[in-house]
């Protein structure tokens, strides 16, 4: 049975829609060739024919190679030329070419057609010049022993330095036709050597081992890196493209180069590109000469240059993104051989999408389809400066985006001191704690030796827009001495070191950095998306600086203020002791009563900074020993105290110290007494924080004549009746200071869904919320049944890179899973109140895949971090689009 498939395309039957097929560069050739842009004439090998091979062990399948030849025959009629004739000798390229560019990934072979039969008639049909037929002829001998024979690259690149040393000169154009002719001799030869006699000289059978090699290349080791970096799948294949050569080589009419209709830099609308005169392709692409600038190309070649400009207008136009592209100019004549819609950085991602709306191009819808979410971050950092080369002394996990400069420090005091003063620090870690907290704020970046992307570092760090390098391998911190080892340097704290945050790379000394690009098109990006979301989006902040970012940033509000980060406070903690080790009632409504006027104080602050718009306040949730000192520590303080004989009343007090915290300390803390749990236990700390709170709403609502919209709510509540006594609680203390006070202001009670149970019996527990906020992180915890600090610090690297898990289910939400809990909590809740508002708070908020599948769920807003609520902004505009 003959196969019937399509497997080769001639030029003419191709076009831009037939990209799976073709490939980019092949259904990109097609579509120029359609809308009458100057391409060599060609045929396509379709991926499938790839893939056909692939699986079954190389071999082609059935039809190909007719297929093949018949396409070669077209082509030759086409262009009046023959492979491998004598007077008229058609010269090919073999091109791979997958659905999504790969470049520089994959092989390709030049001047194929090229032998000792036809190079006398290649020479003459150039107009005599010798010189050029044996450049391409020494040219093809390298590349196509290299990528179809195998023969290593060394042998021929000796062979070519050899000769130029031999000649005294420098540059591959200053060797002259003898020396080309000689080269290519020694270049058979040495060929020949390698592959024991077995060189193929017919010029039809080498297409077919060539195009051959393009497929074997498709799972080349650097490819197959490629792939798994960008998610591209193996299944794909590539297509082959086999094309007519031009040449650029062939004297100083001719030139060959690169050029971007925009700056993929900046996405300035202005002449970017590089060029070579006398030069192949190759020579651009793969750096072996340096090129010249673009602009300087009018000087040479005008005609050419105009054409060229007017040809980037034109497929800039035609396909409505900015193109990179690929030009060769033989004799004077203007060829493309490849367009593709251009990689950028995020900066010029939005400017360019933004001015292509100002000029008409593409819509804002289009422009914000377009704007990948997460590009954004970066440009809410300062960065190291693109042009800065240099090699990193280590990769870590890229944590917190940006770039941070900063001399070291070993510990959070030291950092918290010198930063306090203005000093820039980096703050290095074997990894970060709660107790850190006040070095990280004030350090410009932070180095932890380990935890991951979502440690507690990684997440401090993102929500304050603090750099963070995360997990760096083999770095050896020594606290004590003051010390970092990396690699076979030791660093101190009067050196300096540069963190890139976005790539996860560190490098020593002051790396050169560019202020961040919060700029008008940036915000103008953020406008659009506003138009089109449904979702709202708060943000997650406790203090006066984060909220006003956060509202800076586009924030409508406050999803979640914790509350235990002010309990933290060094001049706090020792109220918050007593308050934890009092005996009885009195001794603790005593400590509650210095600790309130300071929740109060917050409170103020965060209100003051949102006002007009609504802020939703946890109630405490850790559980208490993450208050009081380490076990073993207190452990070791007490046997200290006892051997060098410590005052009486200091052993006493420490004693009783560690009673408390042997009492309160857990197996399980995560599944422990904390959230609404402790404050069943002790009903005075919810109704302090109640008090707190509306005291603040109130002396806002009387100084500044308006204040934020209340929300208070209870964390982790899994029975109805946990959330009844502690609205009867939260009701009480609030009612009584309206009536003190002879004043209200409006509010309303909630809770967290963060524990399966909760969402299971939603309906039941919206009896008595007035709203939910899905606390993702402990979901996704108890929902799976994984300790987030266990899992990354243990298996789920290993699941991730194994692809058990597509993801770390941390950082984006596992949506069929813990997902199905999320969407059954909104379905549930909504029976009980229709209209009941739900929300998301956790690391999930500012995900854009998360906050895409949130929007889907019905969820009214998602709360992140500050500094990523421009990327929800944009993601939930996205989701909007997308379902339209
Ligand atoms: P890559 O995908 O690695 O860029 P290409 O297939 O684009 O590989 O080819 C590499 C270089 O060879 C490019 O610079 C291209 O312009 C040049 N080239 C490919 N085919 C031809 C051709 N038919 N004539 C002239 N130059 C060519
Ligand atoms: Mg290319
Ligand atoms: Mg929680």
């Amino acid at each position: 049975m003959t196969d019937q498939t399509k497997y080769v395309y001639d030029l003419n039957e191709g076009d831009a829609s037939l990209k799976s097929l073709l490939g980019g560069k092949g259904a990109n050739l097609a579509e120029m060739n359609r809308i009458g842009v100057p391409v060599p004439d060609a045929f396509t090998v379709t991926t499938q024919a790839c893939v056909a091979a692939m699986n079954n062990n190389g071999e082609w399948p059935a039809g190909l190679r007719e297929q093949v030849e018949a396409a070669l025959d077209r082509l030759e009629e086409r262009t009046g030329k023959v492979l491998g004739s004598t007077e008229n000798p058609l010269l090919v390229s073999i091109r791979s070419g997958a659905v999504f560019s790969m470049p520089g990934m994959m092989d390709t072979v030049l001047n194929l057609g090229i032998s000792d039969d036809t190079v006398g008639a290649v020479a003459a049909l150039a107009d005599g010049n010798e010189r050029f037929a044996w450049d391409c002829y020494r040219r093809f001998i390298q590349m196509y022993g290299e990528v179809v024979e195998g023969v290593d690259q060394y042998v021929f690149e000796d062979a070519l330095t050899e000769a130029k040393e031999a000649k005294g000169v420098a540059n591959d154009t200053d060797l002259d036709a003898e020396d080309l002719k000689a080269l290519t001799k020694k270049f058979k030869e040495l060929a020949n050597e390698a592959l024991g006699g077995h060189w193929t000289t017919d010029p039809r059978e080498q297409l077919m081992r060539a195009i051959n090699a393009v497929f074997l290349s498709w799972n080349n080791p650097r490819a197959e890196v490629y792939r798994k970096a960008n998610g591209i799948s193996r299944d794909l294949g590539t297509a082959v493209n086999v094309q007519q050569m031009v040449f650029g080589n062939r004297g100083e009419t001719s030139a060959t180069g690169v050029c971007f209709s925009r700056n993929p830099s900046t996405g300035a609308k202005e002449l970017y590109g590089e060029f070579l005169t006398n030069a192949q392709g190759e020579d651009v692409v793969a750096g072996i000469r340096t090129p010249r600038n673009l602009a300087e190309m009018e000087d040479v070649l005008p005609e050419a240059f105009h054409e060229l400009l007017a040809t980037m207008d034109k497929l800039e136009l035609h396909n409505k993104d900015l193109q990179d592209m690929e030009f060769t100019i033989e004799d004077r004549k203007l060829y493309m051989l490849q367009t593709r819609n251009g990689k950028r950085t995020a900066a010029a991602a939005v400017k360019s999408a933004v001015d292509m709306v100002d000029e008409g191009l593409i819509t804002k819808e289009e422009a914000l389809l377009r704007i990948n979410p997460s590009d954004l971050d970066a440009l809410l950092h300062p960065a190291i400066d693109p042009n800065f080369k240099a090699t990193a002394i280590v990769k870590g996990l890229p944590a917190s985006p940006g770039a941070a400069v900063g001399a070291l420090s070993f510990n959070a005091d030291d950092a918290a001191e010198r930063g306090g003063k203005g000093e820039s620090v980096i703050l290095v870690r074997y990894e970060t704690t709660p107790d850190d907290i006040h070095g990280v704020m004030v350090s410009q970046g932070v180095l932890t030796a380990h935890g991951g992307m979502t440690s507690h570092a990684a997440v401090v760090a993102r929500g304050m827009g603090i750099t963070c390098v995360a997990g760096a391998p083999g770095i050896k911190i020594d606290p004590k001495g003051e010390t970092v080892t990396i690699g076979d340097k030791t660093y101190g704290t009067g050196d300096t070191l540069t963190l890139n945050g976005t790539t996860g790379e560190v490098f020593e000394g002051a790396a050169p950095l560019v202020p961040p690009s919060i700029n008008e098109d940036f915000e103008q990006v953020g406008a659009w998306a506003d138009e089109y979301r449904r979702l709202g989006v708060r943000a997650n902040a406790e203090n006066f600086e984060d909220a006003s970012k956060a509202r800076e940033l586009g924030a409508e509000g406050i999803g979640l203020a914790r509350t235990e980060h002010m309990f933290m406070a060094a001049d706090r903690l020792p109220s918050v002791r007593k308050m934890i080790l009092a005996t009885n009632e009195e001794e603790r409504a005593a400590a509650l009563e210095e600790i309130l006027p300071l929740q109060q104080a917050d409170f103020e602050e965060i209100f003051s900074a949102m006002k007009g718009l609504p802020v939703t306040v946890r109630l405490l949730d850790p559980p208490l020993h993450e208050f009081l000192p380490n076990i073993v520590d207190q452990s070791l303080l007490v046997q200290k105290l006892e051997l060098t004989g410590g005052s009486e009343e200091d052993l006493a007090k420490e004693r009783k110290l560690l009673a408390q915290v042997k009492s309160l300390h857990e197996q399980n803390p995560m599944l422990g007494t904390r959230g609404c749990r402790l404050a069943m236990l002790y009903p005075s700390i919810p109704e302090m924080q109640a008090r707190a709170i509306i005291r603040a709403a109130l002396a806002v609502q009387e100084r500044e004549g308006e204040t934020a919209g209340i929300e208070i709510m209870v964390p982790l509540v899994v029975i109805k009746k946990e959330l009844e006594v502690q609205r009867d609680i939260v009701v009480k203390a609030v009612e009584d200071e309206f009536e003190k006070a002879g004043k209200r202001v409006d509010y309303t009670v909630g809770t967290m869904i963060e524990i399966p149970r909760a969402a299971l019996t939603a309906n039941e527990i919206a009896e008595a919320a007035d709203f939910f906020s899905f606390g993702t992180n402990d979901l996704t915890q108890t929902g799976i049944g994984i300790s987030r600090d266990d899992a990354e610090a243990g298996f789920l690297g290993h699941y991730v890179d194994a692809e058990v898990m597509s993801k770390n289910p941390f950082e984006s939400l596992d949506q069929n899973g813990v997902g199905q809990l999320v969407e059954m909590g909104v379905e549930k809740g909504r029976t009980t109140k229709p209209g009941l508002k739900t929300g998301v708070c956790g690391e999930h908020g500012g995900d854009p895949e998360s906050v895409e599948f949130f929007h889907r769920a019905g969820l009214d807003y998602v709360s992140c971090s500050p500094f990523r609520v421009p990327i929800a902004r944009l993601a939930a505009a996205r989701a909007a689009l997308r379902e339209q």
